[in-house]
């Protein structure tokens, strides 16, 4: 008889997986409560990046399943499109808008199942928008190297990573990238003398992009993450966004936020975004939105945005994009129900200081060994860069003793993003047993 581990590997197309069947069969999870999980060998793991960056009120929270049954049993689905909806759709767009608080100008939410689509959506809205304003010639996109978006072909090319454009023909010509806003690497590696004068070129490079691109009437739109994330836990200069916007401004450029990893608290916030100081003209959520209890997407659309379309909705006639499954009463549900309990647990405010106290830890623990050569973070999303062993092996040792991190290869970066009921007592944990494997690997 096959064991579970073999029938996973002849019959699973795995997501970002060697495709040979000749691999280390991978960890198959039969339960997962707070912030560990147990595979089918019955090994428990403390899960310290959320299972991907979006399990932020921790596994198994009683209160959102109790919501998906509800929703199940009462609307288990109803469409939204051709105009209909169902209460709990209906209910989450008006919580979202509220929760941007008035002065965010975000008008409309749409409603899908990933962070590829929610970004896919803004790429089709954005390019709407310039065809409802008589600009049909901004059809291009400008987004960073290293950066994540999706895996579609319209956000694989939006992404930034090579590996990812290779075998598919991509990216897109009408996908152009500039540089990752990376602090260290700028300050300590290529030369520049401070902060400012790293965003001087940052701005610079947005500029002649901009003309490369055919000049700005040609663009559409800049996505960018409010912290990198998946690029290498970059957090941009202070004065990154304000300086970026400005050049998209004196362009007509909207700016994208994708905010699928940074907001429901992960950098203290409900949306990343607020840690930017510009405002958004559309912003992409999903992840941390149900908490990863269920699959669910949503696109803001801000006023900008929102008044061209409104105003020429007679050309536009029908919204011409959605999904089966846009506006999920059960996904709908999960997500009303992970916000009250952000809300009721006072989860943003507790993450902000176990996010504190992740980082201080880290950088007080690791600060004698020669291995790390920068700590860097915001909220619960913390970066461990190394040089001189490989981020890869690390997190392989951590793995053995029981510890799930991320090795961000390309930056040889450990990443760590507990959930935000993380307790101090499990970050030191977390944190000693990065130490230890980081002491030995010296
Ligand atoms: N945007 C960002 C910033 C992400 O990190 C990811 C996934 O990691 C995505 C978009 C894509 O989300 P999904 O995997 O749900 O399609």
């Amino acid at each position: 008889m096959e064991n579970l581990s073999q029938i996973d590997i002849k019959s699973h197309l795995h997501p970002f997986t060697p495709i040979s069947e000749d691999r280390t069969p991978g960890r198959i999870v039969d339960h997962a409560e707070g912030i560990r999980i147990r595979d089918q060998h019955g090994r428990t793991y403390v899960d310290a990046i959320s299972g991907l960056w979006c399990v932020n009120v921790g596994y198994g929270n009683r209160q959102i399943a109790d919501a998906i049954q509800q929703a199940s049993r009462t609307v288990s689905f109803a469409p939204t499109m051709f105009g209909a909806s169902n209460e709990y759709a209906t209910r989450l767009a008006d919580r979202l808008l509220r929760l941007c608080s008035g002065a965010s100008g975000m008008r409309k939410v749409f409603f899908g199942h990933s962070g590829s689509d929610a970004n896919e959506t803004a790429l089709k809205l954005a390019r709407l928008y310039f065809l409802a304003s008589g600009q049909p010639m901004r059809t291009k996109f400008i987004s960073c190297w290293d950066s994540y978006h999706g895996t579609t072909l319209a956000t694989a090319s939006l992404s930034g990573l090579p590996g990812h454009h290779r075998n598919f023909a991509l990216p897109d010509p009408s996908f152009l990238h500039v540089s990752a806003p990376d602090v260290f690497d700028a300050l300590t590696r290529r030369g520049f003398s401070s902060e400012d004068d790293y965003v001087d070129f940052l701005v610079k490079e947005m500029e002649d992009t901009i003309i490369a691109a055919g000049g700005g009437d040609k663009v559409a739109a800049f996505f960018v993450e409010p912290l990198m994330a998946v690029g290498g836990i970059l957090p941009p200069p202070s004065n990154y966004f304000p300086r970026i916007k400005e050049v998209l401004d004196r362009h007509d450029i909207l700016l994208v936020i994708d905010d699928v990893v940074c907001a429901f608290g992960r950098l203290g916030h409900w949306f990343g975004w607020e840690t930017t100081g510009v405002q958004p003209d559309m912003v992409s959520l999903a992840k941390g939105l149900t908490s990863g209890c269920v699959p669910m997407s949503a696109t803001l659309v801000g006023e900008r945005v929102w008044s061209v379309l409104e105003q020429h909705q007679d050309q536009i006639g029908v919204f011409g994009h959605g999904f089966t499954m846009s506006g999920h009463p059960v996904a709908a549900a999960a997500a009303l129900a992970n916000i009250e309990v952000i809300e009721r647990e006072n989860l943003l405010s507790k993450g902000k200081d176990t996010g504190n106290v992740l980082l201080y830890t880290v950088r007080n623990a690791t600060r004698y060994i020669p291995t790390v050569v920068n700590v860097r973070g915001r909220g619960l999303l913390v970066g461990i860069e190394l040089a001189g062993v490989q981020a890869s092996e690390v997190a392989q040792k951590c793995l053995d003793l029981g510890l799930i991190v991320r090795a961000i290869v390309g930056r040889n970066t450990i990443a760590l993003a507990p959930p935000l009921i993380t307790s101090e007592d499990d970050i030191l944990k977390i944190v000693g047993t990065i130490r230890k494997v980081l002491v030995e690997s010296n």
